[in-house]
């Protein structure tokens, strides 16, 4: 089978059922293709699209080789992927504590006034909390301003 990216002959992907090299062409298939392989065709239920593919064709390495370079490059963008997603995580934590702590502040009317504070710095601090207050209203966080 050719490479599907740079159309080698070798395919150094095992065609067996290596569950990493099945992962490997689902991760590309995703992430690569924002194709309307993958758009079910049929809302009301779950099936089309990448599941039916894999429904009915069978292991996704059959149908989908990459050769040596391009598996490489193919699963360094799939570990790469990996680590954003656990540092996008990480970033959320991070945000949802800090709008936990200024929420928690604005809770106690603990308006900061502090004199040697920046006019911009009560700027960004009243449009923060103001945006708390909206996500807290189910709003967007959106403000006007
Ligand atoms: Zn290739």
């Amino acid at each position: 089978m050719k490479c599907i990216v740079c159309c080698e002959e070798n395919n150094s992907l095992s065609n067996r059922e290596d569950l990493e090299d099945q992962l490997v062409v689902i991760f590309f298939i995703q992430k690569f293709f924002e194709s309307p392989l993958l758009v079910n065709s049929n809302n009301n239920n779950k099936k089309g699209g990448l599941v039916e593919l894999l429904q009915s064709c069978g292991n996704p390495s059959e149908w989908v080789g990459f050769c040596g370079e391009c598996t490489d490059i193919v699963r360094r963008a799939k570990g790469l992927y990996a680590q954003l997603t656990k540092i996008q995580s990480q970033l959320n934590k991070c945000r949802a504590q800090i709008e936990e702590r200024a929420w928690q502040s604005l809770l106690k009317l603990k308006v900061v006034v502090d004199k040697k504070l920046s006019r911009k710095t009560e700027v960004v601090k009243r449009s923060l909390r103001q945006r708390i207050k909206s996500v807290r209203k189910g709003g967007t966080g959106e403000v006007d301003s």
